[in-house]
């Protein structure tokens, strides 16, 4: 499926006259983009056949049967669950559900593709005319859905050897069957950046949604379509990656830039994302749409979808988390959008609801916790709420800087990367003397400055204030800066005070 990029009625777009140059908008060329994304669903098994999609950890073609195989006699029977979770889809991303879908035969060669032909749907569509709103630069970005439907996935090709020296490639089948939903976006984007937003909208609602995981490899694959405002558009395929897709469209506006600025015309081609190398490379010339031959799938039935739909409900979208998230809570709008950008975190965050301070909590978690996470390259899945719960009561009642806090919350991810077992905020500030309630190590180190400066401390006890200035440094310096100064102080005091009397 290929999308039209054509001009967009009533922008405010100055050509260029004549000059077959780039249209020019608040001085730069326009980029246009338009993306067709293809989300593996996450049933248990495959679009038309029984098999289980959990392959991963298996070895090659052991999770195959005679209809992903394509052997002579095989039918497809539906994956029911398949059309329900891309019916979901089309709901939860505003589309018009057709009355009927129905499947085509998209003939090809390749050896990934044991019939010689893909299912997939071609002139009916599951639904058309949807939308999904972004966030801009500002304001929110509606970006147009032009259609959604399903298909199956062909298998997979190892290549051995290099791309210089290319030995032989063998073909996996595992993956032969697995149910994709293909999502194409009218070409409303205008920046790589906004295109990795829609990923990522797209990405946050189907998980939302239950029927997609995007932390599995090869979960995604996007084709892209750009081109400079008044000039030929490029199609970019093969990216399989939430980065690539940025770094692909990055590379594609600059070549393009550069042949328009060398007096050239951009060509009309097909291009390869190289991910290793971070360059798109011309492919061959591509296949016209009526090389494919498409024809209505004679083994399936067309799909009543429409009525479907209708007794299919939507759980909690983002934007609803969003405003839910702000009124219940009361937190900032800012943290509620990156809390209910990712499903886990907001489901972290509404387990530390018990803490009874959701503004701290939302700081903890947006904030601190994420900072530190994507620092490590870190799920959040990895962390266990009822540990970080803790340590938020413990910020709650006072009971540990924020400085020590932080500390504490390193030492806890350190532990859930390395596989052991996360110890408790106690624990972890009693062994690494980070602070207040680690009360008996910290007075003893209090002890121990006070039995070594008998100068100042007979200093400070003939009255000189500032001697008390200079035992706090001494304590600060052996807890390496993470004791609470305040705190510090007030038992340095207490130490001090005549025993006895
Ligand atoms: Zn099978
Ligand atoms: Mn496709």
């Amino acid at each position: 499926m290929t999308v039209p990029i054509g001009m967009e009625a009533g922008s405010a777009v100055r050509e260029t006259a004549g000059s077959g140059l780039a249209a020019v908008e608040g001085g730069r060329e326009t980029v246009i983009i338009g993306l067709e994304v293809h989300c593996q669903l996450n049933t248990e098994s495959k679009l038309f056949c029984g098999c289980s999609t959990d392959y991963r950890s298996d070895p090659p073609n052991t999770h195959v049967c005679p209809t992903c195989l394509g052997l002579p006699g095989s039918l497809p029977a539906m994956n029911r669950r398949a059309v329900e979770y891309a019916l979901l889809v089309a709901k939860a991303l505003n589309c018009r559900v057709a009355d009927e879908a129905e499947f085509a035969r998209k003939n090809y060669f390749y050896p990934d593709l044991t019939k010689g032909f893909q299912i997939t749907m071609y002139n009916r569509p599951l639904a058309e005319g949807g939308y999904l709103d972004i966030e801009g630069d500002g304001a929110e970005k509606r970006v147009r859905i032009t259609r959604i439907h399903l298909e199956e996935d062909p298998g997979r090709l190892v290549h051995m050897g290099t791309p210089d020296r290319p030995r032989y490639s063998l073909v996996d089948y595992n993956r032969s069957g697995i149910p994709l939903i293909e999502i194409v976006t009218e070409p409303d984007l205008r920046s790589p950046k906004e295109a990795r937003r829609l990923l990522n909208g797209l990405r946050t609602t189907l998980e939302y949604l239950g029927v997609f995981d995007g932390d599995q490899e090869g979960s995604l694959r996007v084709d892209a379509n750009i081109s400079i405002r008044g000039s030929e558009r490029v199609e970019v395929k093969n990216i399989s990656s939430y980065r690539g897709v940025e770094k692909a469209l990055t590379y594609e506006i600059t070549r393009q830039r550069g042949v328009l600025r060398r007096g050239q015309k951009v060509e009309r081609e097909t291009r390869h994302f190289v991910e290793a190398r971070g360059v798109t490379t011309s492919a061959r010339s591509k296949e016209q749409e009526h090389d494919y031959r498409y024809f209505t799938e004679p083994d399936l039935r067309p799909l009543q979808v429409r009525h479907w739909v209708e007794g299919i409900a939507l759980p909690e979208l983002p934007a609803a988390r969003r405003e839910r998230f702000t009124a219940q809570y009361g937190i900032s709008p800012e943290h509620a959008r990156t809390l209910c950008g990712e499903l886990r975190l907001a489901e972290f965050f509404e387990q530390m609801a018990p803490c009874g301070n959701p503004l701290l909590a939302a700081t903890w978690v947006a904030d601190t916790l994420q900072g530190e996470l994507n620092y490590r390259e870190m799920e959040i899945g990895k962390v266990p709420p009822a540990r970080f719960r803790e340590l938020l009561g413990m910020l709650c009642r006072k009971e540990v800087t924020d400085k020590a806090a932080v500390e504490v919350l390193r030492r806890m991810l350190d532990q859930c990367l390395k596989g052991e077992e996360v110890q408790s905020p106690a624990q972890i500030m009693e062994k690494n003397m980070l602070g207040k309630t680690a009360g008996d190590t910290f007075t003893g180190i209090v002890r121990e400055v006070i039995a070594e400066c008998g100068d100042a401390v007979r200093d400070y006890r003939a009255g000189r204030g500032e001697a008390l200035n200079f035992l706090v440094g001494q304590v600060m310096k052996r807890t390496r800066g993470r004791a609470d100064p305040k705190e510090l102080t007030r038992i340095l005091r207490e130490e001090l005070e005549p025993q006895g009397t």
